[in-house]
């Protein structure tokens, strides 16, 4: 894939680059390793105010952040600017945090002292995916430069201009030049980067075979990774829940970032008692729903960030159609626009034993399943190889606790849509990944967790 800026809403290409050589590449592992050895040796105090500093220089120029992320990849402007003012929130919080999460532990035993010092492990390497192109990468570095590692990003090749953004904010922030360096690479180029000594480990958040590709190779060197990867999140509704705010919420759930999350919510599934009403409701919000130019404000959803997704996508739903599912709303791609439009659609009649039941549809697909009871949703929730998260509606104190407790995810959200919080740890389990960023979970991932006894 070329490491180029194509707007999604033209295809017109704006921009490429020249992914870098093997000396370059050794420059920079050169850089930040020399850098390590200096930057560990820095206060907590100095961090947190580096880190304050990104945020200031983040919420200063969001605008103009914004305007790369839609430019690169499509999602509407202002969830752009929402997820700059996020990162912003995540800097900070990690900024205040840090030395309460990386304070030692002391632990009684029968030593004089006994205790678990916290300490950075050195160069860790990120590769991340263009869907929340700003978001994703400063839940990795807020917390891993807190710790007193160094970052080397690498990130989906069609998003440069926000991966040079982002060290950019960085550098400017305060921290050393090489703290956290971005590596225009493509992806045939990172095994040897995970197999360089001076990388101690990775974390990847993206497709299923990239984060295998990705920790097979860290496993062959024994290296730590941390992966979160797909998901087809189901959004349980039953019958005492509050049906307008479920919907409201769902079209929500479903169509954030033009239907391209990992947390989305991808599976309705619906008590047949209220099965009629939740579908209407749900085609009408749908119908309401405008897509078309990400830069405009009134724009619910923008073009699916490639020409490659786009056309995968089509080809999912005709698939699914063919092994037996109903398009009850949308269902063929925009063929007289230049963009990679695609229409909000329903699915429902899904073969539960067809393939395209069991997949994720990575744009603003919904799939609507009817089931007799709880145990039902349930098991057909957990029926699935992801395992990232799940929303349950029920104002029954009783069905909250079954959900709590059945349902297979990293995370439950009753009565409310998934979403990631920095005081809060995400990531899943299944073949979603394992691992967890985000929260004082987060920040211990990427640390030797020394034991320290004296006496
Ligand atoms: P992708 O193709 O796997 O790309 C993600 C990153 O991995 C990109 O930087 C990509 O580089 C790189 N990459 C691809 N193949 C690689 C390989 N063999 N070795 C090393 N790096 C490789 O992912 P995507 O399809 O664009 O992203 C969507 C997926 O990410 C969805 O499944 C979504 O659910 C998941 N996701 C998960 C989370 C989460 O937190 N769990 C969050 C967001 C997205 P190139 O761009 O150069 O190919």
């Amino acid at each position: 894939m070329a490491i180029a800026t194509i707007n999604p809403a033209t295809n017109e290409i704006i921009k490429t680059f020249t992914a870098l050589t093997n000396q370059e590449i050794e420059l920079k592992l050169a850089l930040a390793d020399s850098t390590y050895g200096k930057y560990r040796q820095t206060s907590l105090t100095q961090r947190s105010q580096w880190l304050n500093n990104a945020a200031a220089i983040l919420e200063r120029d969001q605008e103009k952040f914004a305007q790369i992320m839609t430019l690169e990849m499509g999602k509407p402007l202002q969830s752009a600017i929402a997820e700059v003012k996020k990162c912003a929130w995540v800097c900070r919080f990690y900024a205040e945090k840090a030395p309460e999460f990386l304070a030692d532990k002391a632990i009684a035993t029968d030593a004089t002292s006994s205790y678990v010092s916290y300490q950075p492990l050195g160069i860790i390497l990120a590769v991340m995916p263009w869907n929340f192109p700003f978001w994703q990468v400063f839940r990795f570095a807020a917390p891993a430069l807190m710790a007193g590692n160094v970052g080397l990003l690498k990130h989906a090749s069609n998003v440069p201009q926000c991966a040079l953004a982002i060290a950019d904010i960085i550098h400017e922030a305060g921290f050393p030049e090489g703290a956290f360096q971005t590596l225009l690479i493509g992806a045939s180029q990172v095994a040897d980067i995970m197999k360089d000594d001076r990388v101690k480990a990775a974390t990847l958040t993206g497709s299923e075979p990239a984060g295998a590709s990705l920790a097979s190779i860290a496993g062959s060197q024994i290296k730590k990774t941390v992966l979160e990867l797909g998901g087809s999140d189901p959004f349980i509704v039953l019958e005492s829940a509050d049906l307008d705010q479920a919907v409201a919420t769902g079209v929500q759930a479903r169509m954030l970032n033009n239907g391209q999350s990992c947390i989305a919510a991808k599976r309705f599934i619906v008590t047949e008692n209220i099965s009629d009403r939740f579908t209407e409701k749900l085609i009408a919000k749908f119908n309401d729903l405008k897509v078309g130019d990400p830069m405009a404000k009134d724009t619910d959803i923008g073009p699916l960030a490639t020409r490659q997704i786009l056309t995968d996508l089509e080809t999912q739903v005709e698939t699914a159609v063919e092994q037996g599912a109903k398009v009850l709303i949308g269902g063929q791609a925009y063929r007289d626009r230049l963009g990679n439009y695609y229409p909000p659609t329903i699915l429902t009649n899904i073969d539960l034993t067809s393939s395209t039941s069991k997949e994720e549809f990575f744009g603003p697909v919904a799939m609507l399943f009817v089931v007799k009871n709880l145990d039902e949703a349930i098991a057909l929730a957990n029926d699935i190889p992801f395992g990232l998260g799940a929303s349950g509606w029920t104002n029954d104190a009783e069905e909250q606790q079954k959900l709590i407790n059945a349902i297979e995810a990293g995370a439950v959200f009753i009565n409310s849509l998934v979403k990631s919080d920095p005081r809060l740890p995400f990531g899943g389990i299944k073949r979603s990944g394992y691992g967890r960023e985000l929260g004082v979970e987060g920040i211990r991932e990427f640390v030797n967790q020394k034991t320290v006894w004296v006496e």
